[in-house]
């Protein structure tokens, strides 16, 4: 192929916006897949993409479009839409000369749709909006143009009206590709040069590693260098992706496709990472920051007989979503596990299920919690406020986006749900990290009987001090079994008790049902007793299921 014939575009969105829906459209125009019942979502191919209605991962297709008598490649690469997988948009990104910016008829431009334009304007790419959705019977597509005029300084004339679901105005959509987006500026005659921008793990195979080629050429047999590790290795397979990998002899500069070379790990095949021929070295392409973790969580075998099955799942997940950080841990209400670093809840939640689905694995995952630095001082004279408002722009006369400093604990936990409720679905919501800031935190025990527990003791913000001590003393209530004397529950910051449960004292009589004098079923019950108290860890003199730690623990 030309390089002048080849268009490298993204699809960006808000979720829901019908990124998905347009990208099995364009499949199908182009005879990449077969026309058959709509909107199956060829491109998210993850059970949990389906089942969610999300994409995850970003995905790759080459589609051959046919345009006044040329044929055209044009290498699609659909973008998730979640704010957790905003790492993934800008990958998708850096391989791509323009972005497809679809926007909802009826919902107009979202948070995710402002987040995404600017991924897409800061590369410099050419963004042509499409407004989708127009076969609603709410559809406002000229209230959307204005939006895109005054909020992107894209003029209106510039929109594709479109329904993805009809078909409507697709074939309009490729043809602006072809017009408006340029060719990547590369040259077959250079030095091979590739970017690594995505990598997935396959057993028989090793690392898949998705490649733009931004210089030359490589074929089956090169052998290859990554620039991060400088590790060498022989090209055993490469070729497109239509989706479906489409083996071939060679790619060239232009091209996206994907590699195998016998990389063992994804380690091996970084995102951002620079390919190049052995011996012939070439400037490393701008790589991208590597996705940093928000939010984290521990994550248990249910028994830790099923440790190593867990340990191999995880690892197994991990090598296909190289955004997770993982760290072993072991808690001693728990046992042996993991600390694992997410991008955000929805991330966590991803991975949660993916393990569960495709790996499974039963979990004990445990409250998220966030990143803390600790600085020691005197007084911190802070005046503390949890969320700083800092501006507000008026998109239309019925839409307003606001920025605020918000402390990332405050986001993680049921923030989105409850903005969701609040505002009946019409608010949406995106963030990026703002750097560490002074807050007043403090660490808080949980006592039985006067002695700590601690595996439970926690980090809370001062506010959220009392709140957050009488919900878990009310849990571990809840979840220690009446022993023969009372016991008392405390929330504790230093030696202030902020909060008290109290379980009452009971005296569990297992031989109470035995009437007559069966001997055996006696002994079988002082067994099963015994067995029972073997579970529990000892407190003081207080006895703790291990359950109990898990109720007080885990998330909701
Ligand atoms: P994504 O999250 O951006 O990938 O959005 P999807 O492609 O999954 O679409 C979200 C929902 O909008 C699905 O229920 C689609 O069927 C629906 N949808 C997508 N395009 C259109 C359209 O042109 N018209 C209508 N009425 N619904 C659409
Ligand atoms: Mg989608």
């Amino acid at each position: 192929f030309a390089v002048d014939k080849i268009r490298n575009f993204s699809i960006i969105a808000h979720i829901d916006h019908g990124k998905s829906t347009l990208a099995d459209r364009l499949l199908e125009i182009t005879g990449a897949i077969v026309k058959t019942d709509r909107n199956k979502q060829v491109l998210d191919k993850l059970q949990v993409e389906r089942e969610r209605g999300i994409t995850v991962k970003a995905q790759t297709a080459s589609l051959f479009y046919r345009h006044r008598g040329q044929t055209y490649l044009l290498n699609l690469i659909d973008t998730p839409g979640h704010v957790d997988f905003s790492y993934e948009v800008s990958r998708s990104i850096s391989a791509c000369q323009g972005v497809l910016l679809v926007v909802d008829a009826n919902q107009g431009i979202q948070a995710q749709t402002v987040a995404n334009f600017y991924l897409a304007f800061e590369a410099q790419l050419t963004i042509i909006p499409v407004i989708n959705k127009i076969d609603l019977k709410n559809a406002d597509p000229e209230r959307v143009e204005s939006q895109i005029e005054k909020v992107f300084d894209i003029p209106r004339e510039e929109c594709i009206r479109i329904s993805a679901k009809l078909g409507t105005n697709v074939d309009q959509v490729l043809q602006e590709v072809v017009k408006r987006i340029p060719h990547p500026a590369v040259s077959k005659a250079d030095a091979f040069r590739a970017l690594v921008f995505d990598s997935t793990f396959d057993h028989y195979r090793g690392v898949v590693a998705n490649i733009a080629l931004f210089g030359g050429q490589v074929a089956k047999g090169d052998k290859i260098v990554s620039a991060h590790l400088g590790k060498t290795y022989e090209v055993n397979e490469l070729g497109i992706l239509t989706p479906d990998e489409h083996p071939r002899d060679r790619l060239y500069a232009g091209q996206v496709g994907y590699v195998v070379a016998g990389m063992k790990e994804v380690k091996e095949a970084q995102v951002g990472d620079t390919l190049y021929h052995q011996n012939k070295p070439v400037e490393a392409l701008p790589g991208f920051k590597p996705a940093k973790a928000m939010v984290f969580a521990g994550m248990y075998p249910m028994d830790q007989s099923e440790y190593s099955g867990l340990r191999s799942a995880v690892e197994k997940l991990t090598l296909n979503d190289s955004s997770v950080t993982v760290q072993r841990d072991s808690s001693l209400a728990l046992g042996a596990g993991w600390r694992l670093g997410f991008l955000g809840l929805l991330h966590m939640e991803v991975f949660n299920q993916r393990l569960e689905q495709e790996y499974n694995a039963s979990v004990i995952v445990t409250s998220p919690t966030v990143p803390y630095k600790a600085v020691l001082c005197s007084a911190k004279l802070m005046k503390n406020r949890r969320a700083v408002q800092k501006n507000m722009v008026y998109i239309d006369d019925q839409r307003v986006m606001m920025k605020y400093l918000f402390p990332l604990n405050e986001v993680v936990v049921d923030f989105y749900d409850q903005l969701k409720s609040l505002s009946s679905g019409y608010a949406s919501f995106d963030y990026e990290d703002a750097g560490y800031q002074p807050a007043d935190l403090i660490k808080m025990d949980f006592l039985l009987n006067g002695r700590p527990v601690e595996e439970l003791t926690t980090i809370v913000h001062k506010d959220r001090a009392y709140s957050t001590g009488k919900f878990m003393c009310e849990r571990l209530k809840d979840s220690i079994p009446r022993q023969m004397f009372e016991i008392a529950v405390q929330a504790a910051i230093g030696s202030k008790i902020i909060a008290r449960e109290t379980i009452k004292a009971y005296r569990k009589n297992v031989l109470a049902k035995c009437y007559g004098g069966d001997v055996t079923r006696k002994m079988k019950l002082l067994k099963k007793q015994a067995e029972g108290k073997k579970k529990m860890r000892r407190i003081g003199n207080v006895d703790v299921p291990k359950d109990a730690f898990i109720n007080v623990l885990k998330r909701k």
